[in-house]
């Protein structure tokens, strides 16, 4: 029976270590700040932007929200954005995705200034993590190696497979592996004998965005398995990329969805917060 990795308890133990550097700073007088936009109403961009307000709250950085309407132009949203980069006051930008469609998101990724992308989706942040340079992580992969590393599993030496090559979370979860010392393959919907490729990982992390395709047919005893994917079943309730029931008994560490990856993001997002304010 697998270890269940628990991402709640790790995501609450980082807020709580930045909760105190925040306040060291508050102590000092120096406030930090995210400016958080969301264009339009989808809902849930809607949750994802309210947690996040409530998790700068918690943490002490003040949150300034832009919630513009769905009809803003692009150089609408872009003028702001240029303002905010402008802004001593603001440390992070962050502009929820998706964007509707009449707004190109490569533009509004491009136009954030890399010194307060605190998503690590600047082309500049992530040529920096490919050459292993300072600088911002993407969130949810940035979360998997704290998960690992605090849950004390080795990572170097260790064969990493990483199901998903999206530019979010599957390549730069694979270049933080590699910078970690492991020896990684990265799988995508052209590869060929994924089973037997799966089977062979230490740690297989599994991003690829299909309930439960994973199941105990492609996981080698003992591998630690990290499930990036969330969705919800017939029944409404959460569920990942890894079929949990058939996994956790043939594993040695697992994630649950939820309570697994989930929560590390957003702690990783403030993480990317209060170091873009101590830069
Ligand atoms: P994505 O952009 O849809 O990427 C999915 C990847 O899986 C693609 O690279 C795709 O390959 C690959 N794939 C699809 N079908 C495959 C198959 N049959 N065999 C092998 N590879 C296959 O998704 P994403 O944004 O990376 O997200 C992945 C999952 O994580 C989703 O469920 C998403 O909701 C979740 N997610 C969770 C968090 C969190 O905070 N926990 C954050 C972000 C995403 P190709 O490149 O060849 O198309």
């Amino acid at each position: 029976m697998a270890e269940k990795i628990d991402g709640k308890l790790i995501s609450q133990q980082i807020k709580d270590e930045l909760k105190e550097k925040v306040a060291a700073l508050a102590a000092e007088g120096k406030t930090c700040a995210l400016a958080v936009i969301q264009v339009g109403n989808d809902p849930a961009s809607s949750v994802y932007v309210g947690n996040k307000k409530k998790t700068c709250a918690y943490i002490g950085i003040e949150s300034i929200a832009y919630e513009l309407p769905e009809e803003t132009s692009e150089q609408e949203l872009l003028d702001i954005i240029d303002k905010l980069n402008k802004d001593p006051k603001v440390n992070g930008i962050l502009c929820q995705l998706p964007l509707p469609s009449h707004i190109n998101e490569d533009h509004v990724i491009h136009a954030i200034s890399p010194e307060k992308d605190v998503d690590g989706f600047h082309p500049r942040n992530v040529g920096a993590l490919v050459i292993g340079e300072k600088g911002f992580v993407s969130c949810t992969p940035a979360g998997i190696i704290q998960l690992l590393k605090r849950s004390n599993i080795e990572i170097a030496g260790k064969h990493c497979v990483v199901i998903g090559r999206s530019n979010i979370v599957g390549k730069p979860m694979a270049l933080l592996m590699l910078r970690e010392n492991a020896t990684v393959t990265i799988c995508h919907s052209r590869t060929q004998n994924l089973k037997e490729i799966c089977k062979e990982a230490d740690i297989l992390i599994v991003a690829i965005g299909k309930p439960k395709f994973i199941n105990a047919d492609y996981v080698k005893e003992g591998a630690v398995v990290i499930d990036v994917g969330i969705h919800r079943n017939e029944d409404n309730k959460l569920c990942g990329d890894v079929d949990f029931d058939s996994v956790e008994p043939k594993a040695s560490y697992i994630t649950p969805v939820p309570g697994g990856v989930g929560p590390m993001t957003i702690a990783m997002l403030m993480n990317n917060c209060v170091e873009a304010f101590m830069d």
